[in-house]
């Protein structure tokens, strides 16, 4: 009730569940003609993740990466519903789902449940907190848009309240340590990118201040960005070395407090280090809903890790449910690459199943057995094919306009690093970037940064 749906009922319906990488690309590709589409995510923009850690230090603007949902549907030949709302349950077995508006200002409605015939389920993950003391409410996380901001503004907190008349060294010293928690690539692009900012701004904004900051790299396992060769992983860590970015590997956080982080040193003993911001980048989680769903399905659903799914991304235990990115646990990363990838194969795989079902209701109303069979033959004909991933390489930006590349060629492996491949990583991204629109943006960002450095005002 109260949700007037574009629903032509000779069609089928295929709900999208998110906004991000897998369903902007599934948004993109799909031939709507075939069907009824409904989006719903708590979001009504993709965010384009790569470029995120750039926000946090102010290299660029929030609004530039990203691009409005409806931007995306607007273009298709039939209306695409985008609902801005939270899914909180998936009922495989009655093929609905349910979802609610949790923004600030609601209707009168703020929830509801709607019946799919197909559901796409794209929610991504969450950030992984395992439960340590302090991370959830005292630490930062860089996953959501509001992390780079909320980032930028107590990073610049702390750059001005150690500027704060009478504070005493120790004090300075303490509220200008930045510690950065996993040593994957987000924890590596956001040290690269604090020290891009301290080394091309702060030393000329706050002079007096910009030696006492410091920079940790906090990193549980033995070594860091374990899905990069070891050359580029040596590379990574000598350039943190030499722009004085401590890589602390083999020691894990065990609390954040306020003012200090709890660690286990690779000698098993423990430190508290004072510091004035905890930024933590440890990794991927289900959410909550994903957790149910899988509870549901618990026969079929075994891996803690995510959704299974088959060669056709189609839940195990759900016909009609289809499962991509970060949702999902398979034999690929959990990266965009994979998610852009999947969204674009279910799109075309929907183009055949939207063949398929019109066979099957052709067969259906067929009224005599030739007829039938005739059509039979036809479905058993119609070919599925399965997912494929094309691997196109692995980039990360370490700071000082220098990345590294782990690159697929002729069947091997190419490792590039430093400039050539910064500039390589820059218009990769660009060229990744969805619309015209966010690409001038981005460029014209690095345009301002480059011109007139970065923005320090807090808001
Ligand atoms: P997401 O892109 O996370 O999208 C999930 C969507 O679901 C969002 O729109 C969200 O609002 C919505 N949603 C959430 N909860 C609900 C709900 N209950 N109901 C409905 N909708 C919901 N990968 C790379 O390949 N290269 C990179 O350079 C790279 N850089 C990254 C940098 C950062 C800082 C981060 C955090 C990640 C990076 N990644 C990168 C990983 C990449 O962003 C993810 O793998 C990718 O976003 C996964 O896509 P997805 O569609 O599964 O999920
Ligand atoms: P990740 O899972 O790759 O790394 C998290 C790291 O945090 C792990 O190495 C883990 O050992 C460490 N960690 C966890 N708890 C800890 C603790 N208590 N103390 C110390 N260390 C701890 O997470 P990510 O870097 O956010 O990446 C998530 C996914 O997104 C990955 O698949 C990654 O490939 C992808 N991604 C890709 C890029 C890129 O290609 N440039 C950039 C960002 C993210």
């Amino acid at each position: 009730p109260g949700t007037q749906l574009p629903y032509d009922p000779s069609k089928k319906t295929i709900v999208v569940l998110g906004s991000g990488w897998g369903a902007t690309s599934f948004l993109r590709h799909i031939d709507n003609t075939d069907y009824n589409i409904v989006v719903v995510s708590p979001t009504n923009y993709f965010l384009f993740t790569p470029l995120l850690p750039s926000v946090a230090v102010g290299t660029l603007s929030p609004r530039s990466i990203l691009q409005p949902t409806r931007y995306e549907t607007r273009h298709k030949p039939r209306q695409i519903k985008v609902i801005e709302a939270t899914a909180t349950n998936v009922d495989p077995k009655n093929k609905t789902v349910t979802f609610s508006d949790l923004s600030p200002i609601r209707g009168q409605i703020s929830e509801t449940t709607i019946a799919y015939d197909y559901l796409v389920y794209a929610i991504g993950a969450e950030v992984q907190t395992f439960g340590i003391p302090g991370v959830q409410d005292k630490a930062c996380f860089m996953k959501e848009l509001k992390d780079a901001e909320n980032m930028q503004s107590r990073f610049l907190d702390c750059l001005e309240s150690a500027g704060f008349p009478g504070q005493s060294e120790e004090e300075i010293d303490r509220l200008l340590h930045m510690v950065v928690v996993g040593g994957g690539p987000t924890g590596i692009e956001v040290s690269a990118e604090i020290r891009d900012f301290l080394e091309e701004d702060l030393r000329s904004w706050y002079p007096e201040l910009a030696q006492h900051i410091r920079i940790s790299l906090v990193e549980a396992m033995p070594s860091v960005l374990p899905m990069f060769s070891k050359q580029l992983i040596e590379y990574t860590v000598s350039s943190f070395r030499k722009h004085k970015i401590d890589v602390l590997t083999g020691t894990m956080v065990k609390e954040v407090k306020d003012k200090s982080v709890v660690l286990q040193m690779p000698d098993k003993s423990i430190q508290e280090v004072p510091c004035g911001l905890v930024i933590w980048a440890g990794g991927n989680k289900q959410r909550d809903v994903t957790r149910d769903l899988m509870v549901k399905l618990k026969d079929d659903q075994k891996s803690p890790r995510g959704l299974q799914i088959d060669d056709f991304m189609e839940l195990k235990g759900a016909s009609g449910i289809y499962a991509i990115g970060d949702v999902t646990h398979t034999s690929y990363a959990p990266t965009a690459q994979v998610a852009n990838q999947e969204g674009a194969y279910l799109a075309r795989h929907f183009k055949t199943i939207a063949k398929r079902d019109a066979l099957l209701a052709q067969r259906d109303a067929a009224t005599s057995n030739e007829e039938r069979e005739k059509i039979h033959a036809r479905i058993s004909k119609t070919k599925m094919r399965p997912f494929h991933y094309t691997h196109q390489g692995t980039l990360a930006y370490i700071g000082s306009d220098e990345a590294i590349a782990d690159l697929p060629f002729m069947n091997n492996n190419y490792a590039s690093a430093g400039t050539a491949t910064y500039l390589f990583w820059r218009s990769a991204y660009i060229s990744n970037l969805f619309t015209l629109r966010n690409r001038t943006l981005v460029a014209a960002d690095w345009m301002r940064t480059m011109f007139f450095g970065r923005d320090v005002s807090r808001n």
